[in-house]
């Protein structure tokens, strides 16, 4: 599902025209630790001169668009790995039989580097990064660069365990092209994980005529992300998609074939599955790994940052490689396109008010929940907030229904009364084949964590805004 409150057909609305607008810190690093917690005062009006942007991606991309966009007419410098223009990922899984070039993001979401950026380096990766007091150094492949600021957008990687070698991934442009021409009509592919791209890859696969199988070590597809007690509801759309799902399978072993591009994927249970092509659709971790020793990242490599992305002084991170704490959402990990389309915002008027000329300036807190969106097996998904495995979950309409369904998640230790009714604090929503509820929940959930009458908010036939509940 497209966020289509935000994509009409591709296009951005609340990026466009940003093209046309062009408009003494003493901490030493390393600067290691859980986050940063203050602000930096420049000891010059208007030092900032320079910012390095680090990623070229969805989130670098959108980073550059809104230095431009808020007045910073100073130097930016983007740097990139994959050696092409900014792309989408998402169409990387749900078109992945149906496009011949990359979804530039110039048409997705109006947004052209090459006219933003003073000096665009595609291929030039990041190894090192050094803060001092006066600026930031970035190690490049081919010298340094240095700026008054660095914003981090290096985004993610896709986890491939010690052995997998002989599975291949989708990332990138070039892993779909890869992946595009093995998956030929009557090639079987064993995809190695039931959760978001593994599912997307499975649906778009056997609708090109292939054999699927999805191979998922939880006993429900998406467990992790939205809980046993929901994903269960999405094993049956494997079968009904021409799927076979193998649920609690895990797999010890991915063995290349002789002489062949295939492989055998091994189950604890003994069963070995041969692949034509093999996927390992298993997760994604930071592309962190060169700022471990310089930077706050945890253990799955994620940089921490506030609200707004800052992370020590000088350092802004924006899109996958981030967790954001927030006073709303807690700690929001990246990991989703929405989170890399608007976080830059924010995180550039906090850097703008850091060290730019209206530095002191308030910066703002992002107003939007937490959101991912997915096509797979013939269903639309919106999952908004962050859901845990200790919510309560009520259904809001019937899995399986042609009208959709919802999930929701709320607060179980929350649980009160109002009007002799049980209220409860929402603090996610799935929604499920129910694209007119879609911008509603956006809306409502932008103010924060609403409390909700929970009778009211299980029937599908009332507007979920009506079932708020305010305590007096
Ligand atoms: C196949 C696929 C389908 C997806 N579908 C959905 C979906 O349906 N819904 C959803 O919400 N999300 C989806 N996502 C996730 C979404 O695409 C990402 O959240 C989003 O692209 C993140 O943008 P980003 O700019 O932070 O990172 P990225 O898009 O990963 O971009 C980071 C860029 O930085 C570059 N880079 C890395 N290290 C360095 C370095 N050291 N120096 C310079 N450059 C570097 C990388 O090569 C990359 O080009 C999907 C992802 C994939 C792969």
């Amino acid at each position: 599902m497209r966020d289509d409150d935000l994509v009409g057909r591709g296009r951005c609305s609340d990026t466009q025209g940003l093209r046309t607008v062009r408009g003494a810190v003493a901490l030493s690093l390393p600067v290691r630790g859980r986050g940063y917690g203050g602000r930096v005062t420049s000891d010059r009006e208007g030092s900032l001169r320079s910012v390095v942007v680090v990623g070229g991606g969805l989130a670098g991309a959108q980073t550059a668009a809104a230095l431009r966009a808020q007045g910073f007419d100073g130097r930016v410098t983007l740097l990139g790995a994959e050696g092409r223009a900014p792309y989408d990922r998402p169409p990387l899984s749900k078109e992945l039989f149906e496009r011949d070039s990359p979804a530039d993001l110039v048409h997705e979401v109006g947004v052209d580097v090459a006219a933003l950026a003073d000096d665009l380096r595609p291929a030039e990766p990041a190894h090192a990064l050094e803060v001092r007091p006066d600026g930031v150094v970035v190690a490049t492949s081919s010298g340094e660069v240095e700026a008054d600021a660095v914003v981090l957008a290096v985004g993610s990687r896709p986890v491939v365990p010690a052995g997998w070698e002989a599975a291949a991934v989708l990332h990138t442009w070039d892993d779909a092209a890869r992946l595009r021409a093995r998956l030929t009509p009557g090639a079987r592919l064993v995809s190695v994980g039931a959760g978001w791209i593994g599912a997307e890859v499975a649906g778009v696969a056997t609708k090109a005529g292939c054999e699927v199988v999805v191979v998922e070590a939880l006993d429900v597809p998406l467990e992790r992300q939205l809980g046993a007690d929901v994903g269960k509801h999405l094993a049956p759309w494997y079968a009904a998609a021409g799927v076979e799902l193998r649920l609690g399978e895990a797999v010890v072993a991915i063995r290349p074939d002789d002489g062949g591009d295939g492989a055998s994927v091994e189950l604890a249970s003994g069963a070995v599955l041969h692949g034509d092509v093999v996927l390992a659709a298993v997760g994604a971790r930071p592309a962190t790994d060169w700022l471990r020793d310089t930077l706050p990242v945890d253990a799955r490599g994620s940089i921490a940052g506030d609200a707004v992305g800052r992370v020590a002084p000088r350092v802004y991170a924006v899109g996958d490689c981030v967790t954001r704490h927030g006073t709303v959402y807690g700690d929001v990990p990246g990991g989703h396109w929405s989170a890399a389309l608007h976080d830059p915002e924010s995180t550039v008027r906090a850097l703008l008010s850091d060290l730019g000329p209206g530095a002191g300036a308030e910066s703002g807190v992002p107003g939007h929940a937490p959101y991912v969106f997915s096509q797979q097996l013939g269903h639309d998904l919106a999952l908004f907030g962050t859901p845990s495995a200790f919510d309560e979950v009520v259904l809001r309409g019937l899995p399986g229904h042609d009208d959709g369904w919802a999930a929701l998640y709320l607060d179980g230790d929350n649980a009160q009364t109002h009007d002799g009714r049980p209220v409860a604090r929402l603090r996610g929503v799935l929604v499920v084949d129910r694209h007119r509820e879609v911008g509603a929940l956006r809306r409502l959930l932008r103010a924060g964590l609403p409390l909700v009458d929970v009778e009211a908010a299980a029937d599908p036939s009332r507007p979920l805004k009506d079932a708020v509940v305010i305590l007096p």
